[in-house]
């Protein structure tokens, strides 16, 4: 059997926590990487797996990537990430959450949760009946708070609309194509604002109604699944899950720029110096995603309102111009550059 230690996944982690209730079924993991800046958060996946194991590489990754999402959008936040073990019909019951939520408060605040995919405000709700290290649930009137989804989404917006101006000398997503992996909640905010300015686009996603639904109300195309990534556009933009950007994905591509919303786009960091030999830009994952968590950390800190918020996301993509502006002063690829400045900041250089 592997231990966590064993994991190519692991870092360092600061605590791995294994969860089994046996009365609702829950079965999770909480993974914490970092609290140098600041308690680990991250939010919890809701997922089936084929093997456990890849339950436990799923949150040692994510955990990872939130201490390095949460560092570069200047957060007094630390990295954890919960995944829970769903069953093959993605079975949810309030007694799962229920459980999830004593479980984080038994952390004692050394992790905060938030929604992923497959969680919802209402299941947090029922998270936030047993423990106070929760975000992302409903704000009060004028509040800060509530799903990061449509944040997450207006930093994947503007980091789009950044990349474009970059790679292709564009101040306008008028007329360019954009082909869009998932049609979530992100893939959904990001779609509708394309579409306003004028954007053409692609949208597949397993779940076929869904894609029908959103590419119906932004007159987009429905692309199959297993064609999305070998679309002729002006934009990949990944919304759906992550591992996708292999060597054979990425000698298909036919994109000058990838900028989407998904964690750990790249299979492994070589893949990074892999887009920067085939001309492609690249927008490294957790700078341009910060949307979601830059509200969830609002919230929970109580430390700015919309406006705050709203201002904190356009940082976004000044933050990829440096890393750009590094890459190409260096020589190494955009997600390299990126990791080695997240690096310095978890005191991990
Ligand atoms: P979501 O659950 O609303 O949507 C994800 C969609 O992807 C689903 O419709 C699902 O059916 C689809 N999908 C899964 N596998 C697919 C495949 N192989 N091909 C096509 N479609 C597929 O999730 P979301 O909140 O929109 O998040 C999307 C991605 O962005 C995730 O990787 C998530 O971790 C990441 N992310 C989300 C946020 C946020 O605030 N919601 C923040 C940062 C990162």
């Amino acid at each position: 059997m592997q231990s966590p230690w064993d994991y190519p996944d692991f870092d360092d982690h600061e605590v791995v926590h294994f969860v089994t209730d046996r009365q609702s079924g829950l079965k999770a993991v909480i993974a914490v990487h970092s609290t140098h800046l600041g308690p680990g958060a991250g939010g919890v996946r809701f997922w089936h797996y084929a093997k456990s194991a890849d339950a436990v590489a799923d949150a040692l990754r994510l955990s990872r990537g939130m201490s390095f999402k949460n560092a570069m959008a200047g957060l007094p936040l630390g990295g954890g990430k919960g995944v829970i073990l769903a069953d093959s019909a993605r079975t949810k019951t309030p007694g799962m959450f229920e459980a999830f939520g004593r479980a984080v408060e038994g952390l004692g605040g050394r992790y905060i949760t938030a929604e992923d995919v497959g969680v919802n405000v209402a299941d947090l709700v029922t998270v936030s009946k047993h423990t106070k290290y929760v975000s992302g649930l409903p704000a009060a009137e004028g509040a800060v708070g509530g799903d990061p989804g449509p944040h997450t989404s207006y930093g994947i917006y503007l980091g789009v609309k950044a990349a474009v101006k970059r790679k292709l000398g564009k101040d306008s997503l008028e007329g360019l194509h954009i082909a869009i992996q998932g049609a979530g909640s992100v893939a959904g905010g990001l779609a509708r604002r394309a579409a306003k300015d004028g954007a053409r686009l692609s949208i597949a996603d397993i779940d076929a109604a869904r894609a029908h639904r959103l590419a119906d109300e932004v007159q987009g195309e429905v692309v199959a699944p297993e064609a999305i990534m070998t679309v002729e556009a002006d934009v990949f933009s990944p919304c759906a899950l992550g591992a996708i950007l292999t060597p054979e994905s990425i000698a298909a591509l036919r994109v000058p720029v990838i900028a989407g919303a998904a964690n750990n786009q790249l299979l492994t960091p070589a893949e990074g110096a892999l887009l920067l030999e085939r001309g492609i830009l690249y927008a490294p994952d957790y700078v341009i995603n910060a949307g979601g968590i830059i509200n969830v950390a609002s919230e929970y800190l109580g430390d700015g309102d919309e406006a705050t918020v709203k201002a904190r996301i356009e940082q976004i993509p000044g933050r990829l111009e440096a890393i750009w502006d590094e890459s190409e002063a260096s020589g190494r690829d955009p997600a390299a550059v990126a990791d080695a400045m997240a690096m310095r900041l978890l005191g991990r250089a």
